[in-house]
């Protein structure tokens, strides 16, 4: 039997367990908490079989009442000595996609990073376009390409025009980019024509992911009208490999920065609106470039999720949806290189080098905290991601 080693400050105290998907030595993946710098194997730990699947889908699927005891329970088992076989070195485990990604749809909830955008593609033009503040924009993503941190990113190749060209040209992307976002997983859906009521969020969202949505800009900024991002965006998005309970983040809620003009309509307003105080570190090869605060957004994940399924679409286990690029006012606090550097106009030093877009084997790695209930910081890990020529 161990007791668990939990070094003080770590940001995988007792009040996380981020849950995740490993395996040993080439086993088959099964599920896992992160404690301090080990991963407790369920399975082994609470003999009970939903744990020794390859994905969180099963365990997620039983639903709220199972997430808040099966919490209890780890919480009760790591207290104590957990058995030899169920404890192993977080670096002794390889770390695989934490659950099978069912829909993919991401938003575009910061008002600081919709306004700076539509600066940058639409100069001559209101910044936010009149349904902003109506409605939580999105669209529809690609499951299929959603890969766990540390999976490398090949530059996509794609059609695209500068506003000075006469005709498009195919070729790799040179205006490849990252967006640092917060993705929520849908722990259970609901069928086709039942939405979820705004106020039922914590019964149906399991947790919490980083996630970088890879964003080639030449092939956006050419093919998005009129029907939105595709190519541009599809080719990989990368999450964490630990998502993080809703049920930890209570010390994280904050107020919303305020949605009074205009007032969001009925389906959309919250008895208690809430946003999560999460900050996140961008780090462009080692060296932090950005802080973007998600506190600041503008539409929170509880609205996104009644958006989403206002219309009769259904919901199920494994859904994932994005913030959207999480920026601040501030220039040091925005998502994405686009508009860190302005269209790449204002380059900003990385490693002593004049930097916009990324370069091939430039690595970018988010990183993010937030209040828990200890009254320190709780981590979400890391998102990591190297880029790779076309
Ligand atoms: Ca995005």
């Amino acid at each position: 039997m161990t007791a668990i080693d939990i070094p003080s400050g770590s940001p995988f105290g007792t009040d996380n367990l981020p849950y995740g998907v490993f395996s040993v030595g080439g086993d088959a993946p099964r599920v896992g908490v992160r404690v301090g710098g080990s991963v407790v194997d369920l399975a082994a730990a609470l003999g009970e079989d939903v744990f020794a699947a390859p994905t969180l889908n099963p365990f997620m699927a039983q639903g709220f009442e199972r997430w808040v005891a099966v919490r209890e329970r780890i919480t009760e088992l790591v207290a104590g000595d957990v058995p030899d076989p169920a404890v192993h070195a977080v670096r002794d485990v390889e770390l695989h996609l934490p659950f099978a990604v069912a829909d993919y749809v991401d938003f575009y909830a910061s008002e600081h990073h919709a306004s700076n955008v539509g600066r940058l593609f639409r100069p001559d033009a209101e910044p936010l376009l009149p349904n902003w503040k109506h409605l939580p924009v999105g669209y529809h993503g690609r499951a299929g390409t959603v890969v766990v941190s540390g999976t490398d990113v090949v530059r996509p190749s794609g059609q695209r025009k500068a506003p000075t060209e006469a005709a498009p040209s195919f070729g790799p992307s040179v205006r490849l980019d990252i967006e640092a976002e917060l993705g929520f997983v849908v722990g259970t859906g609901t069928p086709r024509n039942s939405p979820i009521p705004v106020d039922d969020f914590a019964r149906h969202v399991f947790g919490v992911v980083l996630l970088n949505d890879w964003s080639a800009r030449d092939i956006q900024a050419w093919e998005y009208v009129p029907l939105g991002p595709n190519l541009g965006k599809s080719f990989a998005t990368s999450v964490s490999a630990w998502v993080v309970p809703i049920l930890a983040l209570d010390a994280a809620r904050v107020p919303l920065p305020g949605q009074t003009d205009p007032q969001p309509l009925p389906y959309l307003r919250e008895s208690s609106s809430w946003g999560l105080d999460v900050e996140l570190v961008v780090e462009w090869n080692g060296e932090e470039v950005s802080r973007p605060p998600y506190r600041g957004m503008y539409w929170s994940p509880a609205q996104m999720l009644a958006h989403m399924t206002v219309n009769g679409a259904s919901s199920r286990t494994g859904d994932l949806y994005g913030s959207g690029t999480i920026s601040g006012p501030e220039r040091h606090q925005r998502g994405a290189f686009l508009e860190l550097t302005w269209g790449g106009r204002e380059p900003v030093t990385v490693r002593g080098e004049e930097r916009s877009f990324l370069l091939d084997g430039d690595e970018v790695v988010l990183t993010a905290t937030a209040p828990g209930a200890g009254g320190g910081r709780i981590g979400f890990g890391e998102v990591r991601g190297r880029v790779l020529p076309a």
